[in-house]
């Protein structure tokens, strides 16, 4: 098959994913971070050696399949490039080692299906803005190229003060949870995954392919369900938990 063809390929296979993984995951909670974390899940390895080895391949993949791309030297798929690795070196190397929680373990199935969906996503998406598509300068007049990078950017800055929000929960090597305030965890209990969800859906806009649509839908997919378990979470934990406060959607979900 043609390299066109794999990369089709894999963008149905992260569209078939997620249509799986959005009922089950709302049938079982992923078993990964301390909170949903239970035995029976198989061997595990420590939490911030598991995200580092899962995200590593996003990254990775993208810059490699990006490279051999024809388009690879143009200033959008560079602008590009730049976008997704501003995310996943963040999310690879600076996330996990900022994580605080002591002695905190994921289990390995989760790790190594994290692991092969970023090879296959990283590589499609570096394909998709280093080769296939093409993006003249009439791009930069588009208003899909500003939208999308705007939401992107939004998106960005809203996932990494609700994470640095939840880390200033604990003291260095407290492991508890407490209620979160501020910012919008006034209105939504997992604000990092409501910008985690808008800076895909912006990467999809702004480049306009196959694999960033996929991406995005995934990304929905698998966070949607877990913001409704994390929502659920805080209301049986936490009896003073804010009542106003919706799981994902501010004021409808
Ligand atoms: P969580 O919100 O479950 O946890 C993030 C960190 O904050 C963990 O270290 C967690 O500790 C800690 N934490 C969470 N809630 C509290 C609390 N109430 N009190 C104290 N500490 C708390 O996020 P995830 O681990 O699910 O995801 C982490 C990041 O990865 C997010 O930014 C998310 O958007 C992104 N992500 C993206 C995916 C995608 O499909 N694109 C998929 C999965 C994650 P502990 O681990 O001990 O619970």
């Amino acid at each position: 098959m043609a390299l066109e063809g794999l990369y089709v390929a894999g963008c149905w296979a992260i569209l078939a994913f997620a249509a799986v993984t959005f009922p089950m995951l709302f049938w079982v909670t992923a078993p990964y971070g301390g909170r949903h974390a239970r035995p029976g899940w198989g061997p595990t390895l420590p939490a911030k050696l598991g995200w580092v080895v899962m995200e590593l391949p996003s990254p990775l993949c993208f810059a490699l399949a990006f490279a051999r791309g024809d388009h690879a030297g143009e200033a959008l798929p560079l602008f590009f490039l730049g976008l997704y690795q501003l995310h996943y070196l963040q999310r690879t190397f600076v996330f996990p080692l900022l994580m605080r929680g002591r002695g905190k373990r994921n289990p390995f199935g989760p790790v190594v299906m994290a692991f092969v969906f970023n090879i296959v996503n990283g590589t499609i998406n570096g394909f998709a803005v280093g080769e296939i598509a093409t993006y003249g300068s009439a791009w930069l007049a588009d208003p899909r190229f500003w939208i999308g990078t705007a939401l992107f950017l939004a998106g960005y800055a809203a996932n990494l003060h609700s994470d640095a929000t939840l880390r200033g929960l604990r003291k260095p090597g407290e492991s508890g949870y407490r209620i979160p305030h501020g910012g919008l965890f006034r209105w939504v209990s997992s604000p990092n995954y409501l910008g985690e969800i808008v800076e895909w859906t912006g990467w999809a806009i702004a480049t306009w392919t196959f694999a960033g649509l996929a991406f995005a839908v995934f990304t929905f997919a698998n966070l949607a369900p877990r913001a409704v378990s994390n929502h659920r979470w805080y209301q049986q934990e936490f009896p003073d938990y804010p009542k106003e406060r919706c799981a994902l959607v501010p004021g409808i979900w």
